[in-house]
């Protein structure tokens, strides 16, 4: 007599590891562009320099003279005498000068010799000296040559 003893096997042993899968998705760090942002530069604008203008300074003096000045040749001229410091007409007189001596030469050497002399009689050969009338200074001497 045999027992049958039905038994049941044991269920298997079903043994489910679920194991966690570890998906590790690395992502791609994010790409960070830095794009170099334009500067933005406010110029504000200086403030305005406020000047206060000097007062208008009061003219006691008398005017200066003005300086006429004639071409002094050989006329009388008015001009300002640096010396006196005075507005005059200036006194002429002819002087023996350079083209004095020349016409004098010229004459001289081509055998006009009595005549060599006429030069120092004609003012138009001569310069002319321009004098002070009130403090006979010298003013200016006009050259021909
Ligand atoms: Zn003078």
């Amino acid at each position: 007599m045999a027992y049958v003893i039905n038994q049941a096997a044991p269920p298997p042993m079903i043994i489910e590891q679920h194991q966690p899968q570890m998906i590790i998705e690395q992502a791609p760090p994010p790409m960070i562009i830095q794009q170099p942002q334009p500067q933005v530069i406010i110029e504000h604008p200086p403030p305005p320099v406020y000047v206060q203008a000097p007062p208008a300074m009061a003219v006691v003096n008398a005017p200066a003279p003005v300086a006429i000045q004639a071409p002094m040749k050989s006329l009388p001229a008015a001009t300002f005498c640096r010396f006196c410091q005075q507005q005059v007409v200036t006194v002429t007189k002819p002087i023996n000068g350079v083209l004095t001596w020349i016409v004098v030469g010229t004459l001289f050497f081509c055998l006009i010799w009595p005549f060599c002399l006429i030069p120092f009689c004609v003012s138009s050969c001569k310069d002319i000296k321009h004098t002070c009338p009130r403090c006979n200074n010298v003013l200016h001497t006009y050259k021909r040559v």
